[in-house]
């Protein structure tokens, strides 16, 4: 099969190194992840994913390597960074919400100062992706009144409401008791059934397996293997991986 033109890719990455002073949290790492592609990354704590993640819309700067994201790169001048930005979506295992706007204000903040959307516009458009992660019921509302999956719920509609072609996820169900993980990742199924390209941190493997293209295994700062969920959870090729998942499922 031909490799992927650069061009179509949403993501390339390639030789990614970072550091933090001595201590080198991401070695050398590849990924290139086409339009419409589900990745899920896992491994274990301290293994680089948060960094990884972080990286492709510039929260963690890196020293090695290239990032391509929508056939930009980021490099140190911060020329593209803010389109980069607008593009890349990203939830967070702790909401992030301000917690001192309503639920709808949270929603439109960013598409109204950053977008420059008429508000009305903006509201509408927030009303639009409440509706989808079904909580338009509160928008009037405070961060700290809403449960924790509907206040994620809210952190995925605020990260849509930028029309984002890409969206992150760190570890979004993490913080969440049990009962409120499965409101969250369904909402997750359905953006990834609209087409989304997405990259999740996640140790929810049944969300990996129903909805991931690929796994990508993460150890020591490298990607130490990639492969699709039936081969990953049925023979994982590294002993690392394998014990992990031993761990986990
Ligand atoms: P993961 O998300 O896989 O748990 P992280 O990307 O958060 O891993 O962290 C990878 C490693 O980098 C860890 O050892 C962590 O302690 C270290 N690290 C993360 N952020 C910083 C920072 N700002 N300064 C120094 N070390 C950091
Ligand atoms: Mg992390």
């Amino acid at each position: 099969m031909a490799a992927t033109p650069i061009a179509t890719l949403a993501i390339s990455i390639e030789n990614l190194g970072k550091s933090y002073g001595d201590f080198e949290v991401l070695k050398s790492v590849n990924l290139s992840v086409a339009q419409g592609e589900k990745i899920v990354i896992c491994g274990p704590s301290g293994s680089g994913k948060s960094t990884l993640i972080r990286t492709i819309n510039r929260l963690e700067e890196h020293q090695r390597g290239r990032i391509i994201v929508d056939g930009i790169e980021l490099t140190g001048d911060l020329k593209g960074i803010e389109k980069v930005r607008s593009e890349v979506g990203m939830v967070f295992q702790h909401f992030n919400l301000f917690p001192h706007l309503t639920i709808l204000e949270n929603c439109t903040l960013a598409p109204i100062w950053v977008r420059k959307m008429p508000r009305q516009h903006a509201q509408e458009i927030a009303m639009e992706f409440l509706r989808k992660v079904r909580i338009p019921e509160q928008a009037d509302k405070y961060p700290g009144q809403l449960s924790g999956g509907q206040q994620q719920r809210v952190a995925i509609a605020r990260a849509l409401c930028m029309k984002p072609r890409i969206m992150l996820f760190d570890e979004p169900t993490s913080a969440l008791d049990p009962e409120m993980i499965k409101e969250v990742l369904d909402t997750m199924i359905e953006l990834a059934n609209d087409g989304m390209t997405m990259l999740c941190v996640t140790h929810e493997m049944g969300f990996a397996q129903a909805v991931a293209d690929r796994i990508v295994f993460m150890d020591g700062g490298k990607v130490i293997e990639e492969n699709r969920p039936a081969e990953f959870f049925k023979s994982p090729r590294n002993p690392r991986a394998r014990a992990f998942l031993s761990q986990i499922v």
